[in-house]
């Protein structure tokens, strides 16, 4: 499966690919808000270099400079794919011309024996996001369920930095458990925590996953995607910071994911795309009647 999207690629706008690789799939699975893998296939068997060049072949045009591979899990777990394929993988693009290609990973995988020959050789920025989600370690562990630290993802950026491999992180926007304005202060502070360690910071705003803990609670009434003007807030907070600074929410204005009110939905989400482009602060001063119900929910403690 394919699809591609506009983002900044080495400063410029360009056109991006995302690949989602037929593989296993995260080995964790104990997030609190994830069920990404239930969509992965059991059969491991699956030729996953063949796969990669077949969904590149049919969605390759002249005019894409960065391709994203999505694994549903960590594209540097061997259990998801084989060292041999990871290199093959790489290898391809670069020959192919490609600038940039972003993987994902969880920082146990970041380790120098995966990054070596996947770097060897290799005429093509990589890039590596991983989903820390938050900075603080109590959220990681009561509200997430990550599995990891904070540590332990300031190790695996200094093996990032070794490589010369880009650092993107995914920060969550309203964990469970956190109430609107908790969730503002600990997205802005955990990019402020990260500042000097991160070249993108890339905002994910909670949408609820089917058989999760974070659908049970929004079942029982006991949680809520974010606000869309809670996500503005968090941008234009930290769009000063020196990493850049990006979002791209899925299921906006929809009963799942964040939202604000009918009148408003598709314009907060086009100056939140148009932002995640430019980095101007200026396209998100907007006003609609809905911010005073936000307003009020900010209060609530
Ligand atoms: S959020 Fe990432 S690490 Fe957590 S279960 Fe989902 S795929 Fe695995
Ligand atoms: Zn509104």
């Amino acid at each position: 499966m394919f699809f591609y999207n506009r983002e900044k690629v080495q400063g410029r706008e360009a056109k991006a690919l995302s690949i989602i690789l037929p593989t296993v799939g995260c080995m964790w699975r104990k997030c609190n808000m994830c069920s990404y893998f239930e969509d992965s296939p059991i059969n491991s068997s699956i030729d996953i270099f063949s796969e990669f060049v077949n969904e590149f072949n049919n969605a390759y045009d002249i005019e894409i400079k960065k391709v994203k591979l999505f694994t549903s899990g960590s594209f540097l777990d061997p259990r998801e794919i084989s060292p041999n394929d990871a290199n093959k993988i790489v290898s391809f693009l670069s020959d192919k011309g490609v600038c940039e290609v972003t993987l994902e990973s969880r920082p146990e995988f970041i380790i120098e024996e995966n990054l070596t020959e996947l770097t060897k050789n290799n005429d093509i920025q990589i890039e590596v996001a991983v989903g820390i989600e938050s900075a603080n370690n109590r959220i990681l562990k009561h509200s997430i369920n990550k599995g990891f630290t904070f540590v332990d993802y300031i190790s695996a950026s200094e093996i990032l930095k070794k490589f010369n491999i880009k650092n993107k992180a995914y920060l969550m926007i309203k964990p469970p458990y956190l109430n609107e304005k908790e969730a503002i202060y600990d997205a802005i502070l955990s990019a402020k925590l990260i500042e000097d360690i991160a070249d993108v910071i890339s905002f994910n705003p909670m949408t609820v996953h089917k058989n999760t803990l974070v659908e049970y609670l929004w079942n029982k009434g006991e949680y809520s995607p974010p606000w869309g003007w809670s996500i503005l807030k968090i941008l234009k907070e930290t769009s000063n910071l020196r990493p850049d600074i990006i979002c791209h929410p899925v299921a906006f204005g929809r009963s799942r994911g964040p939202k604000n009110c009918k009148i408003c939905n598709r314009e907060i989400e086009k100056r939140i795309l148009d932002f995640s482009l430019k980095n101007d602060p200026k396209i998100l001063e907007y006003e609609c009647e809905c911010k005073k119900e936000w307003e009020e929910e900010l209060l609530k403690l």
